[in-house]
């Protein structure tokens, strides 16, 4: 894989941010592709199949398993998601695509390092637990029992943070989103992505 090629995880608990955080990126750094994940829960409405997830029956989703068609995989409050290999080898093979943007749980994070150590994990926070519980309601997408159910796992996610490189407190959303930026505009300038150009200039070759 080229150096320059940018892995990059958000993660968090449910209702923290990530989504709007990572909308937010893809507009900015266009070049980012979002890795586009299989799920077995149900849409939401505003979700679209194949931009927001593939959605698929947990038999499908079961058979890619079997069939070693997932980089990572796990189970998230009750449903089964994962991050296809074809998924991470087209966003490598996209022109104009210079990294892919992981939206997973701590546990895909996990698998995921395991495999491509260069990753970058970023881990969002909610300002508090209130705060945390006020959002998840405040979005309306879930069920009563959904989101209890997933207020409830937020402080074993949490617990995980330190799988993680960076934590980003989601207070104020700008403010929070310029944190983001400067996370993946100090990662982009990492000697080792960009020893190439100086390697290049050095070359006995190299004219000018
Ligand atoms: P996640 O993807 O982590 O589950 P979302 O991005 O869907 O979380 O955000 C959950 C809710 O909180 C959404 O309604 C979103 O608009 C809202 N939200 C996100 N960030 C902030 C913020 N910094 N301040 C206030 N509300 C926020
Ligand atoms: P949601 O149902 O709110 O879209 O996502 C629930 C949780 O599943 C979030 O923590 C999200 O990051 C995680 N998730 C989404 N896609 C994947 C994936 O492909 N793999 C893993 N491990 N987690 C995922």
């Amino acid at each position: 894989m080229a150096p320059e090629f940018l892995l990059l995880i958000l993660s968090s608990p449910s209702g923290a941010g990530k989504t709007t955080l990572s909308r937010k990126l893809q507009d900015t750094f266009t070049d980012l592709c979002f890795s586009v994940s299989h799920t077995t829960r149900p849409p939401r409405a505003n979700e679209v199949d194949g931009r927001d997830y593939h959605f698929v029956d947990r038999e499908a989703f079961e058979a890619m398993v079997h069939a070693g068609a997932f980089v990572e995989w796990a189970e998230v409050h009750g449903n089964l998601y994962g991050t296809s290999v074809q998924e991470v080898d087209k966003a490598r093979g996209t022109p104009g695509c210079g990294g892919i943007l992981f939206d997973i749980d701590y546990q895909g994070a996990r698998q995921i390092r395991a495999k491509l150590p260069e990753v970058v994990g970023v881990f969002i926070l909610p300002p508090s637990m209130l705060e945390l519980e006020r959002r998840l309601r405040g979005r309306k997408s879930e069920s009563e029992e959904a989101i209890s159910r997933r207020f409830e796992a937020a402080k074993r996610e949490i617990e995980h943070y330190a799988l993680f490189d960076y934590v980003l407190v989601n207070d104020d959303l700008e403010r929070a989103f310029a944190t983001l930026q400067g996370i993946v505009l100090a990662e982009r300038a990492r000697r080792g992505r960009l020893a190439f150009i100086a390697e290049a200039l050095l070359r006995k070759d190299a004219a000018t």
